[in-house]
């Protein structure tokens, strides 16, 4: 079975605002932030407390209903008047988990076609595994807030008992 790593609110904000930092200090300023949802809805939104950027959101979908992924990522949602909000603009795109990179791959490459300046990544956290696409070439700036190994993240807004969820998260020794 796979482990399973129960991630806190705080140690979300902690790690957002540690990303926030290191992008700050790189130079990049993006004009507008892309979130890929659901996951990237709320990381964006505390990136958004340090960045003061604005947000465009985006709905991908991997997995099916049953949990499971059959063929490729495919769009729920995505930005109106893309042309007019990405062409010629500094773009950081932003998910919770770079897992088998499938879904950030398809959002780059169809966000590439809209011709912004420049496109960079955050995401909170990257598994360190073989991963099954590759960010295209024009991406050249790539945060991942926390490396972690091939375990199954548990992030807070997916649970129902969060008192259970950061009681879980404590025994392991996270706050
Ligand atoms: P990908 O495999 O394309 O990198 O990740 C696709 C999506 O699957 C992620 O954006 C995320 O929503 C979900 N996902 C992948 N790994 C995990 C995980 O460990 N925990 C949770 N909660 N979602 C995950």
């Amino acid at each position: 079975m796979t482990t399973k790593r129960f991630f806190t609110y705080e140690e979300i904000h902690r790690t957002v605002a540690a990303l926030a930092r290191e992008i700050q200090a790189s130079g990049f300023d993006p004009d507008v932030t892309v979130a890929i949802g659901t996951g990237g809805f709320i990381p964006a939104r505390i990136l958004k407390t340090y960045l003061k950027k604005p947000i465009l959101t985006v709905g991908i979908k991997l997995y099916g209903d049953d949990n499971v992924i059959h063929g490729g990522p495919s769009k729920v949602q995505w930005i109106d008047e893309v042309e007019r909000k990405l062409k010629g603009r500094r773009v950081l795109l932003i998910d919770e988990v770079d897992d088998t990179r499938t879904t950030l791959a398809y959002c780059l490459r169809e966000l590439l076609n809209h011709e912004p300046a420049e496109i960079a990544v955050a995401v909170l956290h990257c598994k360190d595994k073989p991963k099954r696409d590759e960010l295209p070439g024009a991406v050249k700036r790539y945060w991942a807030g926390q490396h972690l190994q091939d375990v199954w993240v548990v992030y807070p807004w997916d649970a129902e008992d969060i008192d259970a969820h950061c009681a879980q998260a404590e025994q392991a020794g996270h706050r």
